[in-house]
């Protein structure tokens, strides 16, 4: 059985106490390999290997540190395959998802801030008339903590630790416990794309041992977190009286509102994938859907048979469109909100329970794609984050009645709007409380734009510039000519 390593100064090494967490195929409920139990002893050498290869990496130049990261991206590329089957097998995912989408992420990710490191330019004002002249300087933090969760594993743990490599810091890095596979060979290329040692270092292990000790290090200058809303509260409240830098992108409750003049086969289409993508363990799914009356009828009828002929099965299948929940306990939250829908008046148009599959996946944790109508807008099933591959329809008949319900939750993430009329799109697209908006489409990323959200779904912006802003600090230089 494969035992995960560490990756502390350049090399792969066991936790210092020696314990192991079981890594379990949510497809089979089997342990299919050890996570290293790290603590906080193993952060702190972490933390040291960063701090030691910090000036070097600081002052390596934007080019020898593009060709670095550029060598990284191409290894992912050469290596897809494997990544690809890594990810399905630990995530629970399809791995035509995996193969599509996660890892060819975690390429971009690595070749636009590898060019990116190239383009940042500090600024500088002419201060007319008092003979000054002033330039920023944007310096690299130090060594800063990376911290990703299980959804998408490999795409958003590079989402975050290549633009503070980029950016020059040295990373001390967890992916989630609940996925940590893709983090331990990406630790494997690391060293032969020729990064040098200790400017990644990853510590697997828990969220409150190896998670919160990164977190408290006063060595660790700033903390770029991704996963759920209660654990950045934790992480805001031990940083903030440090005065670390945070980039917090939190749990979504994304609302999609279908407008009857929308072009109905693609909004059809894409409402399929932006419900059920990833078992709906996707950050941006909307999981909220609003018809326009006119609609209505006509929707809830051919989206509940497009959602039936959904193939939920073995994620190694290359037919499988909805794969494993990714653990026993996630499977457990998602079942326990269907309870709730039905408590709440719901009614289940299709699925609503458990998949039973046979063969291999007959002790796995299945599914079957969920749609609930007749629930309120206010109600828990409608207000929290379920997470899973469960999605409520409602009608509605004013622009302003469904602007009230897609911003009555405390998150604002994402928000998708179907609509023909361009002044309606821009006016809708403006009233959302959401960080981002996508209008006749879901999910299409340009790695240039600043991502994130407002309200309880988070503290700052990724992507872009931004990232690469986030991980330096600036420093004004002013300087009288005489
Ligand atoms: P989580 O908050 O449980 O865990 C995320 C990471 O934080 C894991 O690595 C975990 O070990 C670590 N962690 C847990 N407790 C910690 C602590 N006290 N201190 C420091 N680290 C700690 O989230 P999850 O269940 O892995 O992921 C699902 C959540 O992530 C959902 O709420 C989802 O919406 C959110 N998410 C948000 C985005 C986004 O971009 N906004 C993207 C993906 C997922």
């Amino acid at each position: 059985m494969l035992y995960i390593q560490n990756f502390i100064g350049g090399e792969l090494t066991a936790p210092l106490a020696e314990n192991w967490i079981e890594n379990i195929d949510p497809s089979t409920g089997a342990v299919y390999s050890f996570i290293p139990d790290s603590d906080q002893r193993d952060v702190q050498r972490a933390v040291g290997s960063a701090r030691s290869a910090f000036p070097a990496w600081s002052t390596t130049s934007a080019e020898a540190r593009h060709d670095i990261l550029i060598r990284l991206s191409g290894l992912i590329e050469r290596d897809l395959e494997q990544l690809a089957q890594a990810e399905s097998v630990d995530q629970g995912k399809p791995v035509s998802l995996a193969r599509e989408v996660d890892i060819p992420r975690a390429v971009a990710n690595f070749k636009f801030y590898a060019t990116a490191a190239m383009h940042i330019a500090n600024e500088s004002h002419d201060t007319v008339g008092r003979n000054a002249i002033n330039y920023t300087l944007r310096q690299p933090l130090g060594v800063v903590g990376c911290i990703s969760p299980w959804n998408l594993p490999l795409y958003l743990f590079t989402w975050k630790i290549a633009p503070a490599l980029a950016a020059g810091c040295t990373v001390v890095a967890k992916p989630s416990e609940v996925t940590p596979m893709t983090a331990y060979l990406l630790s494997k290329l690391c060293s032969e794309a020729g990064l040098p040692a200790g400017v990644l270092n990853v510590v697997h292990g828990t969220g409150p041992k190896v998670g919160s000790a990164i977190v408290a290090n006063p060595d660790v200058k700033a903390i770029s977190f991704t996963g759920g809303t209660k654990t950045g509260e934790e992480i805001a409240r031990i940083a903030a009286p440090m005065f670390k830098k945070l980039s917090l992108e939190l749990g979504g409750k994304n609302p999609n509102i279908i407008f009857a003049d929308c072009n109905y086969d693609e909004m059809l289409t894409t409402t399929v994938r932006s419900s059920f993508s990833n078992q709906g363990e996707i950050c941006l799914c909307g999981s909220r859907i609003f018809v326009e009356k006119p609609l209505y009828d006509r929707f809830r009828r051919d989206f509940v048979e497009r959602v039936s002929v959904l193939r939920v099965g073995d994620p190694r299948k290359p037919d499988t469109d909805v794969g494993a929940i990714v653990s026993k306990q996630h499977f457990d939250k998602v079942m326990s909100y269907i309870e709730l829908a039905k408590e709440e008046g719901g009614t289940i148009l299709i699925g609503g329970k458990q998949a039973n599959l046979d063969g291999r996946g007959a002790d796995g944790w299945f599914i079957e794609p969920t749609v609930v109508e007749g629930l309120p807008f206010d109600c828990r099933t409608n207000q929290e984050e379920i997470f899973g591959p469960v999605v409520t329809i409602q009608p509605f008949d004013s622009e302003e009645e469904v602007l009230g319900y897609a911003n009555s939750v405390r998150y604002g993430l994402s928000a998708t709007v179907w609509t023909e009329s361009l002044s309606r799109a821009h006016r809708v697209a403006a009233m959302l409380e959401s960080g981002i908006v996508w209008i006749n489409c879901w999910l299409l990323r340009d790695l240039r734009t600043p991502f994130g959200g407002v309200k309880d779904s988070g503290v700052g912006r990724e992507g872009g510039f931004e990232a690469l802003r986030f991980f330096t600090e600036e420093k004004n230089v002013c300087i009288r000519i005489l």
